[in-house]
């Protein structure tokens, strides 16, 4: 008897060693485009599309290398088979196999999935670690496990050491880990910006285009701009680009904001890793090796690298560690409901329309975009976490809830009272004003603090701390921000307040 292999959405590394351990005269892959995946929040056209097609191209460089591969498109199982459990066990009762394949997933969801399966499938079930990471989930929970707090940058110096990744004699590369000090320069209006490398839609994608038009027709996204890589190859194309024209900015320009480039010089991979169309150690290795020849500043290479070797790891280990009950915590008790214009981008506020209108057409918005920008207002107005939460997993490209999650609740909007996250990314607009140019093209005037033309970031600023005084008065990079709040009038903190509070009665005004 045979084997199968149930190959999801976000597996689709052609490398991983499961492939050859195929005999392909006769097991098979499991494939299948799945109302539940694909409709458990209101996902980004780009993103349907995109999975959709990068299946649909995998499918066929497994079948032209001679795979046998179920795959059912939408069409096929659309109001006949939901889920991943109504297709496996469709095809179990097709025909017998001996073992079922799978690969470790990215959600709890998919997980309690799998242990199901363990318990009352007839079958052998092997489950091996997903390939698109440096680490094994086995690795990272035992690395976690045993620290008090565990914390990114120290699970990055071990990352390095681990990797020998920019280390030279056990040392890293420049004498120290971390250039993050270099890398903060503000948007400079004048600087010439690289396009990125688009890809136009095959026939392939030109048909997934069109069901994903038809069939997700009231779901955000704007696929008239879909230009994405859908293969490896195509990723490997995006990567060298990025390297060769924007990796050498990378590092200053990484926490700037421009108000007519939503791109700047990020890389623009997080969905080709985390689909497993790119490999990390290829995409840090190809940085490292621009920095060795003299093409790109240390600052940007180990920026760059950070990013992927430190973060998109810890959050990952840290999104397992956490369990599935991290998704319900709420530590600010924030519950009001989301606005309107966050599925609309109609809004006044020049920063947050931007953002929020890039990241529902483009299904893209970068770090600070995401962090800064609207996740800080959401942090300052108290919107309710799991709604923010479940937005940010329905409107980009790369959102898996491994890595979404732990973003969002906790960096964003610091529901998980610090765990992952020292303190909260919280700002005024001067913040926004220091990185980028919004502010000029905005009707709001970020020096102002009340009235009708005060940039809101700045009273819902001092209302968050207001808010929170208590929880933060003793903590150590915040009591400073307690302590202003306290010096101030009683006249100024009326003031302040009686103007977020009509700020906050009508969100949909801004
Ligand atoms: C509130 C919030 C939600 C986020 N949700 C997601 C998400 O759903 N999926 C996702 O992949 N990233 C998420 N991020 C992290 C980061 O914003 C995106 O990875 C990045 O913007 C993707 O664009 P890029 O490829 O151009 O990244 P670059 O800026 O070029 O960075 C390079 C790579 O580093 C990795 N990376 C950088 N920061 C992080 C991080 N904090 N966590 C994990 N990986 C990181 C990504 O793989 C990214 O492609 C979120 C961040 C915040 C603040
Ligand atoms: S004034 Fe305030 S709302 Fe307007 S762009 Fe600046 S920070 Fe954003």
């Amino acid at each position: 008897m045979s084997k199968l292999l149930l190959l999801l959405g976000d597996q689709l590394d052609l490398n991983h060693p499961l492939f050859s351990s195929l005999d392909t005269s006769k097991d098979h892959v499991l494939m299948a485009e799945l109302a539940d995946e694909a409709r458990y929040v209101p996902h980004n056209k780009h993103k349907i599309a995109f999975i959709f097609s990068a299946m649909r191209h995998v499918a066929k460089a497994l079948k032209d290398k001679g795979f046998t591969v179920r795959y059912f498109d939408y069409q096929s199982t659309k109001g006949r088979w939901q889920s991943f459990d109504d297709i496996l066990r469709h095809q179990l009762a097709q025909q017998p196999y001996r073992q079922l394949l799978l690969i470790e997933p990215g959600e709890h969801r998919v997980k309690a999935m799998f242990e199901q399966w363990q318990s009352d499938l007839n079958l052998e079930i092997k489950i091996s670690p997903a390939s698109h990471f440096f680490f094994s989930n086995e690795l990272l929970k035992n690395w976690f496990a045993d620290k008090r707090q565990p914390r990114m940058e120290h699970f990055y110096r071990f990352a390095r050491q681990r990797t020998r990744l920019l280390m030279e004699d056990n040392k890293p590369v420049g004498g120290k880990f971390n250039f993050d000090h270099d890398n903060r320069e503000p948007w400079q209006a004048n600087t010439s910006v690289p396009e990125p490398r688009t890809f136009a839609p095959d026939d392939i994608s030109a048909e997934v285009l069109t069901l994903v038009e038809k069939e997700f027709a009231d779901n955000p996204g704007d696929l008239s701009q879909f230009a994405l890589a859908v293969t490896a190859e195509q990723a490997k194309q995006a990567l060298e680009d990025f390297i060769e024209k924007r990796l050498p900015d990378f590092g200053r320009f990484q926490d700037a904001l421009s108000d007519d480039n939503a791109l700047l010089f990020h890389s623009l991979i997080s969905a080709y890793l985390n689909v497993g169309l790119l490999n990390p150690r290829e995409v840090c290795e190809a940085a490292i090796e621009a920095y060795y020849h003299g093409h790109a500043p240390l600052n940007a290479v180990e920026g760059f690298v950070r990013q992927i070797l430190g973060w998109r790891e810890y959050v990952r280990g840290f999104y397992w560690y956490q369990g599935q009950n991290y998704a319900d915590l709420n530590a600010l008790a924030a519950r009001r409901a989301l606005p309107a214009w966050f599925w609309s981008a109609k809004l006044n506020m020049r920063c947050l329309a931007k953002a929020v209108d890039a990241s529902l057409e483009q299904a893209y918005a970068h770090h600070i975009q995401r962090l800064m920008v609207i996740g800080s207002f959401a942090l300052l107005a108290g919107l309710d976490v799991k709604a923010v939460c479940e937005w940010y997993l329905a409107v980009y490209i790369d959102a898996f809830e491994w890595v979404e999650l732990p973003n969002t609740l906790g960096m964003a909007l610091h529901a998980d009272n610090g765990r992952l996250a020292s303190k909260p990314y919280a700002a005024s607009g001067r913040y926004i004003n220091k990185m980028g140019d919004h502010c000029k093209h905005c009707i709001y005037d970020v020096n102002k603090m009340t009235g009708a033309k005060a940039c809101p970031y700045n009273a819902l600023y001092w209302q968050f701390i207001h808010r929170h005084q208590q929880r933060f008065e003793s903590h150590p990079r915040m009591a400073l921000m307690v302590s202003q709040w306290r010096k101030k009038s009683d006249q100024q903190q009326q003031a302040i307040l009686q103007w977020s509070d009509k700020l906050l009665d009508d969100l949909e005004a801004l």
